[in-house]
């Protein structure tokens, strides 16, 4: 069976964007693979979260996996933070892990820029922590978003590397998994990029929004001033409520509203009162499940400790074989 690896960071509330482009494949994988998902809390200490703010977060994103299906019976669910293993192979593959590739890496230029006030060594090795996430479980498949394809390429290149250095092979180099062939990109609904939680104001679906804030997001989702000649091609900010309603509804209603705006009969407020009325039916089941779930603190112990007690022995294999090789032999 082959093994997969993935995590999100716990920086505040899950959105659509994040099912689908992460969760959905991870409750498809439950399924079919030897499955790792992780709250990757050590990775948002590149932001300094307070640690009251990093707690709830953590919260917030385990109740919210578990509540979108993530089945602790069928994947080991866990916080990284628990497994120090992940630590220790982290110093270890830094000392292999070189300047100027880091220093290439288009999140860590990114980074560069938006946050100037807090480069922190912490993001420039952010791709070896994550390379560490996938290499410790010896993950043959690691389902991630476009914007993550070139880690994934760094984590086969320190693989690689490790492989090389010590003549073994140790680690399996990891392909990027996509559920449709294609990585997902789910628009947002205010910008043009992805939905993402720094989109700003109301630019993210969010599964824990009251009802009353979802469906105002959406009524006030940017439209125009509506088509002008049949067929026509639809504008971004269109088509993107368009693949929003893909995602929820069913193809019969897609196909009617753009039926509708084909022949130039589109009505905004009908179609985003739809679509609103889709999403929360899509959303709404979950969100009543993270409340409860939120609340069930024994659950919540339980899962976490059971996650952590499989992560841990599953790296604690990896890491006992690395020590060997890379010369830690003990003399007692
Ligand atoms: P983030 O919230 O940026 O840490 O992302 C967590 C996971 O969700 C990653 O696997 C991302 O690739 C995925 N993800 C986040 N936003 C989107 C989006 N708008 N469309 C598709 N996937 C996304």
């Amino acid at each position: 069976m082959k093994t997969v690896v993935s995590g999100i960071r716990p920086t505040g509330k899950l959105h659509l964007g994040n099912y689908f482009g992460a969760v959905k494949s991870f409750l498809q994988m439950q399924e079919t693979h030897n499955a790792f998902f992780f709250i990757a809390d050590i990775h948002s200490l590149t932001t300094h979260p307070t640690p009251a703010d990093l707690h709830s977060n953590v919260h917030q994103v385990l109740a919210e996996y578990l509540a979108m299906g993530l089945d602790p019976e069928k994947c080991t669910l866990f916080v990284q933070s628990d497994v120090p293993q992940i630590s220790e192979l982290y110093t270890y593959m830094n000392m292999n892990a070189y300047l100027g590739e880091l220093e290439r890496s288009a999140s860590f230029k990114e980074k560069v820029k938006t946050q100037r006030n807090n480069v922190n060594a912490g993001l420039l090795t952010y791709p070896v922590l994550m390379a560490v996430d996938i290499l410790i479980h010896k993950a043959d498949v690691v389902p991630v978003g476009k914007d993550q394809e070139q880690h994934l390429e760094m984590t086969r290149d320190f693989a690689k590397r490790f492989n090389h250095m010590y003549g073994v092979q140790c680690f399996n180099e990891p392909e990027a998994y996509s559920r449709t062939g294609k990585l997902v990109k789910v628009p947002g609904l205010t910008n043009n990029g992805k939905m993402s939680k720094s989109g700003g104001e109301g630019d993210a679906i969010f599964f824990d929004d009251e009802e009353k804030v979802t469906h105002k997001k959406i009524m006030r989702a940017v439209t125009d001033s509506g088509p002008e000649t049949m067929n026509q091609e639809k504008p971004e900010a269109i088509q993107n409520l368009f693949d929003i309603m893909s995602l929820v509804s069913s193809t019969d209603t897609v196909d009617h509203f753009d039926a509708l705006y084909n022949k130039c009969e589109i009505r905004y407020g009908d179609f985003k009162k739809q679509l609103s009325e889709d999403v929360l039916k899509f959303i709404s089941p979950i969100r009543e499940r993270i409340q409860d779930i939120k609340e069930d603190k024994s659950y919540l112990q339980q899962v976490t400790q059971a996650g952590a007690e499989k992560a841990k022995s599953s790296a604690e294999a990896t890491l006992k074989e690395v020590r060997e090789i890379i010369g830690f032999r003990r003399f007692y």
